[in-house]
């Protein structure tokens, strides 16, 4: 069979997380720049990428689930299957092995030479044999400079500040699969914001793997976050994922002065034990965590807080898990993604620890934490009634077109009917809030 158009289509699928969002970003860039197409159906596609995360066991299912699938696919015709991110990394020699479907790899350090990879793989398909590509070097310099994400629309604006991970916790695949913690040149990154705001983009979010620990020379975090703020035509900028470590007093005070800061902080928690948190080498206490909330609440009284937690780590007993339990109360969240711990190969915790944990007592300390955060959630959802909330305007609710969806400063999600006002995405209104669930606040 004959290809239909002599531009090669590729066809991507992201999984995981924001920083995978923004890569296949770069990498459509970088591809469209050599001559490929892109098309978001896959039965037309000469080219399936799979943007990977390694994160958690139930997106590497999934990813499996889709690489099976691609299977049948390639069975009726010619197509090249690319895996691309975190599994690509981490799982080679599984991924070449085992996957003789897989055509091309390519780390998160690598996607330069993917256009070579793919022309390679796609001329030796025509010619009838298959010529595999793999490139999975990590860098210590590579940061995609120089190359302007070709983003997917909407209203927010990924920006990709650092890469990489220096903390090594105990249970997380980055530092391994992502490679050493590196910065971006501000300029670059003011450039990409300007770009962004150009393209009729009105919120930013850094982005960071450690995204607070961002050193360029004299530039750190909380100085790079109001450069990027003062972008003429950027209405809002948040930020993800930092670490507790990393939250010094100016960049507490950074984002309280800058009105287009948003006052909103996801602050992984992981663990409430002092124990666990050290087996997880996440170098704070809870006493510590819980310090650096009061600073962070004292200077941002209406600040929106999340978190991330582990339930089940390894040797996590009932005391250690009902010392998170506390925690959560404690804090008083207003939302958490909240996991069961699944081991990670090559991980500190894969080699040190054992998994110990039965899967039954995961699950039971998952909805546990899952049912008290909901009811503090909608506790905190509920004070907003009554009161009147700056919403940027996203899209139609998922629900019902009648229906507009948008995000107050703290992110969290207001649904309102339409009616027959002004219904711009991107564009800040103010809602008076009349009720509220758990999930969305439901505006006037
Ligand atoms: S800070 Fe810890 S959890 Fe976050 S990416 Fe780095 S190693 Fe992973």
């Amino acid at each position: 069979m004959t290809r239909k158009s002599p531009a090669p289509q590729v066809h991507i699928e992201t999984f995981g997380c924001q920083m995978n969002e923004s890569d296949s970003e770069l990498v459509r860039s970088m591809l469209k720049r050599e001559g490929f197409t892109f098309t978001e159906d896959r039965e037309r596609a000469d080219v399936v990428l799979v943007n990977t995360c390694a994160i958690r066991e139930n997106a590497h299912n999934k990813i499996y689930a889709r690489l099976s699938e691609l299977k049948g696919l390639k069975k009726q015709r010619p197509l090249v299957v690319g895996v691309l991110g975190c599994m690509a990394q981490n799982l080679k020699d599984e991924l070449t092995e085992k996957e003789p479907l897989v055509d091309v790899l390519a780390g998160p350090d690598a996607y330069r030479q993917l256009p070579l990879l793919l022309s390679t793989a796609l001329a030796s398909q025509e010619q009838g044999f298959s010529k595999k590509g793999f490139a999975l070097d990590l860098s210590e310099y590579e940061t995609y400079d120089g190359i302007l994400p070709d983003r997917n629309s909407g209203v927010n604006a990924w920006v990709t500040v650092m890469r990489g991970c220096d903390n090594f916790c105990s249970f997380c695949v980055v530092p391994y699969t992502r490679g050493r913690e590196r910065s971006r040149d501000p300029e670059a990154i003011r450039l990409e914001a300007r770009d962004a705001a150009a393209g009729g983009f009105r919120q930013i979010t850094l982005l960071g793997q450690n995204v607070n620990s961002y050193r360029y020379g004299e530039w750190d975090f909380a100085r790079l976050i109001c450069a990027v703020a003062d972008t003429p035509g950027i209405d809002r900028v948040r930020f993800t994922s930092p670490h507790p470590k990393d939250f010094p007093p100016a960049l507490i005070e950074a984002i309280a002065a800058h009105p287009k800061i948003c006052k909103h902080i996801h602050l992984p928690l992981q663990a409430g034990s002092d124990r666990i948190l050290d087996l997880m080498g996440r170098t704070y206490t809870g006493n510590e965590y819980l310090a650096l909330v009061e600073r962070i609440r004292r200077t941002l009284p209406d600040v929106v807080l999340t978190t991330d937690i582990i339930c089940g780590f390894c040797s996590e007993s009932d005391d250690d898990f009902q010392d998170t339990y506390r925690m959560v109360e404690r804090v008083q969240f207003d939302s958490a993604y909240i996991f069961k711990y699944s081991e990670r190969k090559n991980t500190i915790a894969a080699r040190k620890y054992v998994d110990d944990v039965p899967d039954h007592v995961k699950g039971a300390r998952v909805s546990k934490l899952v049912e008290i955060q909901r009811r503090i959630t909608l506790e905190r959802n509920l004070k907003y009634i009554g009161k009147d909330v700056e919403v940027l305007i996203e899209r139609e609710a998922t629900r019902s077109s009648t229906q507009g969806m948008g995000k107050t400063n703290g992110n969290v999600t207001v649904v309102w009917d339409k009616g027959t006002s002004l219904f711009e995405p991107g564009t800040l209104i103010t809602k008076r809030i009349f009720d509220a669930s758990a999930a969305t606040l439901y505006g006037e």
